[in-house]
């Protein structure tokens, strides 16, 4: 008989996936695929469980992340976890991650050209994490997932890509400077539990072991 935790891949797959995870953060670091690695001061790859159920996606590094490494650990930052409590997680419990993996200088929006340089990685990620849905932050993440649409019509809706449920948010730093989208990104929120649970996988119920009926030999 498999152990239970033998059966699923996700119970196995982490220890795996961690080390990959940490080279791709490493080959990020490291990446000169366009300029903005000269005017940055660290890449910010992304943080949080290798097999986390959900995946956030912002736009790009700012002050605080160029300093510190690590992903929405600004003003921004701090209304995400907001936000995130309101639905009873933590970012712990949550991968957060951006579009752009160092800070576009005084934090301008990405370039075209810089967003198609940098995607490969947040595909990696996804390809690696295998969330099972994705929250987009803003346009330009939006605009991976949904491409062609305005995050204003299309803000609190999903769709499924590669399997995966994508949800389109607004940006929270957007969202802490004007107080119709704060309503409309603490709204959109809400709405995630209810669609990760949609997202479950059922186990398909165990097959009846045959019994072996001694009369019917
Ligand atoms: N805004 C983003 O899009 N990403 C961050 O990491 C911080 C602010």
């Amino acid at each position: 008989m498999i152990p239970a935790e033998y059966r699923n891949p996700r119970n196995l797959w982490p220890q795996c996936k961690m080390s990959i995870l940490n080279d791709l953060y490493h080959e990020i670091a490291a990446c000169q695929r366009c300029n903005l690695y000269k005017t940055a001061t660290r890449a910010v790859p992304g943080e949080g469980p290798e097999n986390a159920k959900l995946l956030f996606i912002g736009e790009a590094p700012g002050f605080h992340e160029d300093q510190q490494g690590r992903p929405f650990v600004g003003a921004a930052g701090q209304f995400l976890e907001s936000l995130l409590a309101s639905i009873n997680l933590t970012r712990q419990q949550v991968y957060i991650a951006n579009v752009i993996k160092h800070r576009p200088p005084e934090n301008r929006d990405p370039f075209p050209g810089e967003i198609i340089s940098c995607r490969p990685w947040i595909e990696k990620q996804i390809e690696l994490i295998k969330p099972r849905m994705i929250v987009t932050l803003g346009r330009h993440s939006m605009e991976m997932f949904f491409p062609g649409k305005s995050i204003s019509k299309i803000h609190g809706t999903h769709q499924m890509k590669d399997r995966i449920l994508c949800f389109a948010m607004y940006h929270p730093a957007a969202a802490l400077h004007q107080q119709s989208l704060k309503q409309a990104i603490q709204e959109d929120m809400l709405k995630i539990p209810a669609l990760l649970a949609q997202t479950e996988v059922k186990e398909p119920p165990a097959p009846k072991t045959q019994q072996l009926n001694l009369f019917e030999m």
